[in-house]
């Protein structure tokens, strides 16, 4: 786990339990997560599977039908959003349109009740230092109209922090924006997480996103936790097929467990079957954690096409016995041709019971 500053006054959030049903289909169903303060943690899971949900109920935005939400030790089930002191960034930056980007960032500070309301001196320092925080300074008396989407959700960004909220929600924060600069983005929310030092979650499809931002990633599906774990774990140790596959490509093939040992069409392969239960199983492969040797070792296939690519060489090999097709990045100086018979090397046995 990357360390982080621990922001003063940010807490740890739990769920425990959580359901929610809309009109009687179950949106979230038993799902308990605990993360630390000063965490960052991702939620990832494809569209429909709650994760928006999930985070709208720890916001206060949206109620469970079952379960409780705490934020530290405070029972936080019922309290408002108000209350709860969170800090929003949605995928649609909503700035006010008609306020700079200094009033946009002043904003919370400045509808406070007047007992509360800091000195507009504090608020000028305040907006200064989150300006240079998320590299904008100068850019203080633009509109929302003239700045690039990534220099707005900055601007969301920093506009939640000025209240200084207890933990910071952020909804697919960079959804809308390119590729490139949604890489840029992703790298400057991690430097600025570790610098502030907020328990942070982050709602995201993009796994490449997850894996390269979080602390730790949760893995929903159908509502439900498929697995928590670091960026290495999860990818390492995936839980479930589906965790397997939504991670990247895969390609499955049946075998059978006996006798200790993994048999793909009767034949041993050389997997560790790591203490999986004998009977019919399946193994999955992935095309960056296959190698290729001479035929007559590991799985048998046949390479089916090839093509060069700036950083190698990738092949096509259709496995033998099986009619399925994998797409594995050889290097550049193994020179195979197509329909030559090879062998196929795992690095890893991902072995799961057969459903
Ligand atoms: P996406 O990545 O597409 O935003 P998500 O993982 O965030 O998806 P949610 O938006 O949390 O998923 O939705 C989970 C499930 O709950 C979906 O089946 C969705 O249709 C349903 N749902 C969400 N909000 C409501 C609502 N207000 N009324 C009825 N059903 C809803």
């Amino acid at each position: 786990t990357r360390s982080a500053a621990v922001q003063a006054g940010t807490v740890g959030i739990r769920v425990s339990g959580i359901g929610k049903e809309f009109r009687g289909s179950k949106a979230l169903d038993g799902v308990d997560l605990a993360i630390h303060p000063g965490e960052l943690i991702a939620l990832l899971g494809p569209s429909g599977s709650g994760k928006t949900t999930l985070l709208r109920i720890i916001a206060g935005l949206e109620f469970a039908t079952t379960g409780s939400v705490f934020f530290g030790t405070e029972d936080a089930t019922h309290l408002t959003v108000q209350q709860r002191r969170v800090g929003f960034v949605f995928q649609h930056y909503a700035l006010f349109k008609h306020l700079t980007v200094a009033d946009n960032i002043a904003y919370g500070l400045s509808v406070r009740p007047r007992k509360e309301r800091p000195p507009q001196a504090a608020i000028r320092r305040k907006v200064q230092e989150l300006l240079e925080l998320v590299q904008l300074d100068g850019l203080d008396r633009r509109y929302p109209a003239q700045l690039s989407g990534g220099q707005r959700q900055r601007v969301a960004l920093a506009r939640a922090l000025a209240v200084e909220p207890r933990v910071l929600l952020l909804d697919e924060p960079f959804g809308a924006l390119d590729a490139k600069v949604r890489k840029d983005l992703r790298r400057w929310l991690r430097d600025i997480h570790d610098r502030t030092g907020h328990t942070t979650i982050f709602v995201t499809h993009d796994q490449d996103e997850a894996l390269e931002l979080a602390d730790r990633v949760a893995i929903l599906a159908n509502g439900r936790l498929e697995q928590v774990g670091t960026p290495d774990e999860i990818y390492e140790k995936p839980a479930s097929p589906f965790v397997l596959s939504f991670l990247g490509d895969t390609v499955a093939l049946p075998v059978e467990v006996k006798g200790g040992k993994v048999l793909l069409a009767g034949d041993p392969l050389d997997v560790d079957p790591e203490g999986a239960a004998e009977g019919r199983a399946t193994i999955y492969l992935r095309p960056n954690e296959v190698t290729l040797a001479p035929y007559g070792t590991g799985i048998p296939g046949i390479i089916a096409s090839q093509r060069r690519t700036v950083n190698g060489r990738r092949v096509e090999v259709r496995v033998a016995f099986s009619d399925v097709l994998i797409e594995v990045e050889v290097p550049a100086e193994q020179t195979w041709s197509v329909n030559d018979r090879v062998g196929l090397h795992l690095r890893k046995a991902r072995l799961f019971p057969a459903d």
